[in-house]
């Protein structure tokens, strides 16, 4: 079983009443009270808060007391002296876990007192702390058996800052080779994942907390980003993992819509945002642990900027399935990991912007053949849409800020290039445009001249945040048809989908989970 405890941080007791309401309200399974938050600290003022804590709910939660040291992440300078007096009350006034940082309960008196006041108590159980909110804990295996032979009756508790996602492997290690109950996870951005998984895995609690500003912890999800975004009410030992694969990943919509449309199955998958930073090195280092690790149960992974390429290389080395026009477009973004542990590489991209072109014009992919078209951009999306339409027989020409790279592009699939400022001369029937222009924040920037768009043009816009982009306004306005990039961006997610479920997503759910996430933005 994993609790999920909601941290009360208070300066004072009315303060104190709010967020106990409202962790509660928001499905607080533990809450642990952060006394070094409150001003004007004594035992009596935390008793008080203990029987707020047990008076708010129905039915009585269990209460974690941390008075935490500032040396590892407490707010307010108390004394030692102070600290383990009010550990010490909290046990007399039978809370269920008092938390101690581990380095202090070495210190002979500290642990005598603890020690004394828990002998007292048939309730209340121990938990031996240590943080590291810099890096890594030099040997984490070595802290967890050390913190046992201290005291075998503890629950460790080992938060530390990974610089790298592959620095949390071994807080998932730790969890899946130990049985006792023990709290492991990992802070900040690229430890993120590891707040979700350690349910999975079966860490003592998980922290939450009731709201962004309320958050006691680097990378502290909230309730509601936990339970509504990351399923954490459905995660259990059995569930598979997926993932898209980027950096940055906090702006991806990937796992809001995969999420929503495995909880719309009732599958029983999570979809998380894997943070790889770096290059090929550590790209390959983050799939070589995922593989060395059958039972973290990663199934499937949607790869984006700037990884493409890299999953290409990698599943070669690995002499993996390749699906040939991946390989020819030599981009990858969907990876899959058979029961046998092999890997196939995909990409729905090039599916995913041709069908979009095809539905909203009304034709089929033959029709497309000696279509004159524009493209604006040379990057991985121009890379993907051109292999598409070379393969169907467009007449592509390559618009791009760097000229070089679109003449590269023209090289590779036998098509036109040219500078941005020959834009204004365009006779092309289709216009797709390619480049972030246009993209929230810059939504008043356009890649195209108005005075260019036609009403026998169709405009297509992959940019997708926001829906209607300055160029497709003015496109309607000049009365061509327009495709919006959440068409395309629905259509990649939805191969995806197929891929990792083996079933068809709810596209109609995807497009709503877009537009909320976007309205909320
Ligand atoms: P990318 O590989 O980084 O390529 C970016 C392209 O935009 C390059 O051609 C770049 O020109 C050009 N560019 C960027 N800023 C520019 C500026 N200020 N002026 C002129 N050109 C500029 O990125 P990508 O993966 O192709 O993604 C491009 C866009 O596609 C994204 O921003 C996103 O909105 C959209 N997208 C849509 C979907 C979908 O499913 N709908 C999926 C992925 C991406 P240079 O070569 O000169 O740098």
């Amino acid at each position: 079983m994993t609790y999920l405890a909601v941290p009360i941080a208070a300066k004072d007791l009315d303060q104190a009443r709010g967020q106990i309401k409202a962790a509660l309200a928001a499905g607080a399974e533990i809450l642990e009270l952060r006394t070094d938050y409150l001003e004007n600290l004594t035992p009596d003022l935390v008793k008080k808060l203990i029987t707020e804590a047990g008076n708010a709910a129905e039915q009585s939660l269990p209460v974690i007391v941390t008075c935490r040291d500032q040396k590892q992440g407490g707010v307010r300078p108390y004394p030692e002296q102070l600290r383990i007096e009010i550990l010490t009350e909290a046990v007399r006034n039978g809370c269920d876990f008092i938390d101690c940082e581990y380095d202090n309960f070495l210190s002979t008196g500290v642990q005598e007192k603890i020690k004394a006041a828990l002998a007292e108590s048939s309730k209340t159980r121990l938990i031996l702390s240590a943080h590291d909110f810099k890096s890594r804990f030099e040997d984490i295996n070595r802290l967890y058996r050390d913190i046992l032979k201290v005291c075998p009756t503890a629950i460790p508790k080992l938060v530390y800052t990974p610089n790298h996602i592959n620095d949390c492997f071994e807080a998932f290690d730790l969890l899946h080779n130990t049985s006792g109950n023990s709290i492991v996870f990992c802070m900040g951005a690229a430890g993120l994942v590891s707040r979700t998984i350690a349910k999975k895995l079966g860490s003592f609690v998980t922290f939450a907390s009731i709201n962004a500003e309320a958050a006691t912890a680097p990378g502290q999800l909230t309730i509601e980003q936990l339970k509504g975004l990351y399923r954490y009410d459905s995660i259990d030992a059995g569930t598979e993992l997926f993932g898209v694969i980027a950096n940055p990943v906090g702006h991806s919509l990937s796992p809001a819509i995969h999420n929503a449309c495995f909880a719309d199955e009732g599958m029983n998958k999570l979809y998380l945002p894997l943070l790889v930073e770096g290059g090929r090195e550590e790209f390959d280092e983050f799939l070589d642990n995922v593989l060395a690790r059958e039972w973290l149960d990663f199934k499937g992974f949607s790869v984006t900027i700037p990884h493409k390429q890299n999953a290409l290389s990698f599943v070669k080395a690995k002499d993996g399935f390749i699906e040939p026009l991946a390989d020819k477009i030599g981009a990858v973004n969907t990876l899959i990991i058979g029961t046998d542990g092999k890997l196939a590489a995909y990409n729905t991209d090039y599916a995913a912007a041709l069908d979009a072109i095809t539905s909203t014009m009304g034709i089929t992919r033959a029709d497309l053949k000696d279509l004159p078209v524009a493209i604006i951009g040379a990057g991985g999306v121009a890379r993907a849409i051109v292999a598409g339409l070379s393969d169907v027989g467009t007449g592509i020409k390559i618009y791009n800020r760097t000229v070089e790279k679109a003449e590269k592009l023209a090289a590779e699939f036998n098509c036109d290039f040219a500078p941005l400022s020959d834009l204004s001369n365009v006779e092309a029937k289709l216009l797709i445009n390619c480049t972030s222009i246009g993209m929230h924040p810059n939504i008043d920037a356009a890649p195209f001249p108005q005075e260019g768009l036609k009403k026998d043009m169709v405009v297509f816009d992959t940019v997708y945040n926001p829906a209607e982009t300055l160029l497709l306004k003015q496109a309607k306005e000049a009365g061509a048809k327009t495709i919006d990039g959440i068409v395309m961006f629905v259509n990649q997610a939805l191969a995806q989908f197929k891929l990792f479920a083996g079933t068809d997503g709810n596209a109609e759910l995807m497009r709503k989970t877009i537009s909320n996430c976007l309205s909320g933005q």
